[in-house]
């Protein structure tokens, strides 16, 4: 506590439970939830959960900014709101990666590197589709006017209220992944954190408020998902979800969302493939396989927690590996050495072990890891699990821990295809080869949102990312991800 900044320390004391209309406020709700920190084990907040008339307020709020301006916001007034955003970002990055790595253990020299480079990149690049929301004109309507005195154009309008829902492994870009296209669109938000994870989100929603962003377009309601959240799925007053989770809650959302039909976009789990043809850069590919696999402690939805090795180099591909698991420096998320941080709860990481054990049972090779270490904390160590094939649970779900199942194949390159595709997600994956016709063969037969040459994951603003299959619907980044956020209207002229 002692090595945190002045301005954490003052937001630890403050009350972080209700952000509505531009302030924060007293949640009503019954429940109180517990902050763990995943370091040592040791409470650091407790958090009371909103009441429905909390979400209620919470998402009047948001309709009355939304009519009251922000929805008709000249487009350079808005975009210069969310440059000024970004660069409050940036400013207050010190504060914010303290509480996040405090909230959920992301090693602080990845939240500062996320929050200060890449979420507010993500607004600046946002900021600048603002004045690019651009419809068509469409000539002729032969049938029905053959003089041509006519004339059909299309608008974009902001979708309206939109709630986000946001998981609890990157707080703060899980946040800004949903206020970059849905400030520049000028829809207004009520946002649910995950509630094991709310000391950013209203740091976060006043900063937007002091970049001039008025009251009531960004709320936070904070509290369980099964309360807070499901009754913010089905509230008729919002007309869109933004989901960010779990592939089951993500099935319980789209059900919730029928009430009033509400536009619905997911972006779910995964189980990405990484796969090392014969002739790759090892140097690059090796140590990038680890990384994929074990960054945010394997705690991220687009990590590569499938590895296909070719027979020829499994051996090298095995040994090289096991050096770096082996030496990457776990530990307290605040000391910046630290590679790799606990997981999130004692829960998660007795799962994580229970899939790794049933791997073993099922025929899984233990490389390295897969041992509950001793003292605080939610600590599992990398954990690579050789000699796994298509039929194991250790190859088919999702672990969300630092654990890498490795299968072996030869030159049937189409089996090799089949063994990929047939998991229920197609989030990410990448392929590492010098021969761009073998790569380019694997990016066409792979069915996933994004897939990399010699590279895995590019979290870039501009590119779009999501998933096909169980991996959710529609896109984030890029023009893609602004879509969702807006409704095309046809707009048709007789003169
Ligand atoms: P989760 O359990 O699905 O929770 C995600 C969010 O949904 C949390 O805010 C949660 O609230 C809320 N929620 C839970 N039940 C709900 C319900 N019935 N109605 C409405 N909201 C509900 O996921 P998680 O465990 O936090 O995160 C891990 C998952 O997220 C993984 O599967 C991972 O792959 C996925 N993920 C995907 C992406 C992507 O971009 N594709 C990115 C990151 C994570 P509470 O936590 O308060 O219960
Ligand atoms: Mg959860």
């Amino acid at each position: 506590m002692n090595n945190f900044s002045e301005t954490t320390k003052q937001y630890l004391k403050s009350d972080s439970s209700l952000f509505i209309d531009g302030k924060r406020c007293t949640a009503t709700g019954e429940e109180i939830t517990p902050v763990i920190n995943a370091c040592n084990g040791k409470h650091i907040y407790s958090l009371r959960d909103a009441s429905n008339s909390d979400v209620d307020a919470a998402v009047a709020a948001a309709r009355s900014a939304f009519n009251s301006g922000w929805k008709t916001m000249a487009p350079e007034q808005r975009a210069g709101l969310m440059l000024e955003f970004a660069r409050l970002i940036d400013e207050h990055s010190e504060a914010l990666s303290e509480l996040e790595s405090l909230e959920c253990a992301t090693p602080i020299s990845i939240s500062v590197s996320t929050i200060r480079y890449w979420c507010a990149a993500f607004i600046r690049y946002y900021a600048g589709w603002v004045d690019k929301i651009q419809g068509d004109t469409i000539p002729g309507a032969p049938f029905l006017y053959p003089d041509n005195q006519f004339l059909a154009y299309t608008k974009y309008e902001p979708v309206g209220v939109v709630a986000a829902i946001t998981p609890w492994n990157a707080p703060v870009a899980m946040l800004i992944l949903k206020l970059g296209p849905a400030l520049a669109s000028g829809c207004s938000l009520v946002i649910k954190p995950a509630e094991i994870t709310p000391l950013t989100a209203i740091y976060v929603a006043e900063l937007a408020i002091k970049a001039g962003i008025p009251a009531g377009v960004v709320n936070i309601v904070q509290g369980k998902g099964e309360t807070v959240g499901q009754y913010l799925s089905g509230h008729t007053g919002i007309d869109k979800i933004s989901f960010t989770g779990s592939t089951a809650v993500g099935k319980r959302i789209v059900i919730a969302a029928t009430g009033n039909l509400k536009k619905v976009s997911l972006e779910l789990g995964g189980k990405s493939p990484f796969v090392i043809f014969p002739d790759a850069n090892l140097e690059d590919a090796v140590p990038a396989a680890a990384m994929a696999c074990f960054f945010l402690s394997g705690q991220n939805c687009m990590a590569a927690t499938r590895l296909y090795v070719h027979e020829s180099i499994h051996g090298e591909v095995i040994k090289v590996l096991t050096n770096i698991a082996e030496a990457m420096e776990s530990g307290d998320a605040l000391n910046p050495k630290t590679q790799l941080g606990p997981l999130i709860s004692e829960k998660q990481r007795q799962q994580v072990h229970a899939k790794v054990e049933k791997a073993v049972e099922a025929g899984g090779v233990l490389l390295t890891g897969g041992k509950i270490p001793e003292g605080p904390g939610f600590y599992y160590p990398p954990t690579l699990i050789d000699n796994t094939e298509v039929s194991m649970d250790i190859v088919q779900q999702e672990v969300f821990g630092p654990v890498l199942a490795i299968t072996t194949f030869g030159d049937d390159i189409e089996a090799l295809i089949t063994d990929i595709n047939s998991t229920i997600y197609g989030l990410s994956g990448s392929v590492w080869t010098k021969d761009i016709n073998k790569a380019l063969k694997m990016v066409d037969a792979i069915d996933s949102g994004q897939v990399g040459i010699n590279s895995h994951a590019a979290l870039i603003p501009g590119v779009p990312f999501g998933g096909n299959k169980q991996s959710g619907w529609g896109r984030e980044f890029g023009y893609e991800g602004l879509l969702p956020y807006l409704k095309i209207k046809a707009v048709t002229i007789k003169y």
